[in-house]
């Protein structure tokens, strides 16, 4: 049997493209005493990966070239000679751009997928859904009846986001690229209201949105976005600074224009990593789940077929072509 996947080839300059990732075959890996074989079933693709392309270092260790690409994935056990997990056992982990993975059982973690389709736990109820349960609640902390605007608020982390603001009785004001991401976000997540910064008129439709300015900005963008929500923000307000997506493909970085805000405003502003905050995961999770059942909390997905199509997507995930949660199907 092969495993096929996907290796960083070379990195970009500028903005990602397919030649700098290559498919590649090799044997499926035979697990030692004490690990896992795992059959990846979906991967989840995320904008962090851009950032650990780069030759520098961030907050995390670079990608090396040649290596599987990072990822998120939900898989099925098929060999075990770990005590903890069973041939069948669904599992999260971070077993990568590949069909096949092994695991020494650590950061492994068996899933219920009995009660939610499995790849819900790379989304809603995963990474993305604990971010945006951190920024907002952990950082921002909105009283009812304040004002939250969140950018690429139809994304994975956005659309939380927007959804935990209503639940704790907020306003909820998302941006988005595009009028079907904005109703989306209106019609169907119940955000009080949806600023199509493509439509060319940013700054006055963000005005009529937040009519009593904004308390919290959950960033996940940056640029000229930022700028808006600066112009925008009350006395005392917060910024939890998630993201900053219009600036990973970026050559030249955008200069923010209106930091006089930040003074003038006494704003709060805090960035942030979610991997920093595991002692939030299971008061996080257990929220998200709740929110879910009950129907509260709604998400939405983008799914192509095949390892093959990572590269593409993911590049397309950069460029806001994902509707939702970007994931691919691998099994
Ligand atoms: P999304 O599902 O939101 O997908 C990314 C979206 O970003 C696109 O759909 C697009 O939406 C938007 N976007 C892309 N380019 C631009 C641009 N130039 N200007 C404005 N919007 C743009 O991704 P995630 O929910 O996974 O991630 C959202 C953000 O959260 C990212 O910045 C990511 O890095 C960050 N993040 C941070 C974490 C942390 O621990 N700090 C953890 C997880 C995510 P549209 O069509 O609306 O433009």
């Amino acid at each position: 049997m092969k495993n096929r996947r996907v290796v960083l080839a070379s990195r970009p300059a500028g903005w990602v493209s397919e030649a700098n990732f290559r498919i590649e075959e090799a044997p499926v890996p035979a697990p030692a005493d004490g690990q896992v074989l795992v059959k990846n079933l979906w991967l989840s693709l995320d904008p962090y990966m851009r950032g650990r392309m780069n030759e520098g270092r961030s907050y995390a260790a670079k990608q090396e070239l040649g290596e599987v690409m990072i990822g998120g994935t939900v898989g099925e056990v098929v060999e075990s000679k770990h005590p903890k997990f069973a041939k069948g056992d669904q599992v999260l982990g971070m077993l990568g751009w590949q069909q096949y993975g092994l695991s020494d059982g650590k950061g492994l973690n068996k899933v219920d997928a009995s009660r939610v389709p499995p790849s819900a736990y790379l989304g809603v109820l995963g990474m993305p859904g604990v971010t945006a349960w951190v920024g907002l609640l952990d950082i921002c902390q909105p009283k009812p009846g304040e004002t939250v605007v969140v950018s690429a608020a139809s994304g994975a982390v956005g659309s939380v986001v927007g959804q935990i603001a209503k639940i704790k009785g907020c306003r909820a004001v998302g941006i988005a690229g595009g009028r079907q991401k904005c109703d989306y976000v209106v019609k169907e997540l119940g955000f009080d209201a949806c600023v199509d910064y493509k439509a060319g008129m940013l700054n006055d439709d963000l005005k009529v949105a937040v009519p009593d300015g904004i308390d919290c900005y959950f960033e996940n963008v940056g640029g000229e976005i930022l700028d808006a929500a600066l112009r925008r923000m009350n006395a005392f307000s917060r910024i939890a600074v998630c993201g900053l997506i219009s600036q990973y493909n970026a050559t030249e970085p955008y200069g923010v224009k209106t930091v006089q805000s930040i003074l003038t405003n006494r704003i709060k502003v805090q960035g942030f990593i979610v991997s920093d905050r595991m002692e939030l995961w299971p008061k996080a999770l257990a929220d998200l789940a709740g929110w879910v059942a009950a129907g509260r909390i709604k998400y939405r997905e983008t799914v192509t077929e095949g390892l093959e199509t990572a590269p593409r997507a993911f590049i397309g995930l950069l460029k806001g072509e994902n509707f939702g949660k970007q994931l691919v199907r691998l099994g």
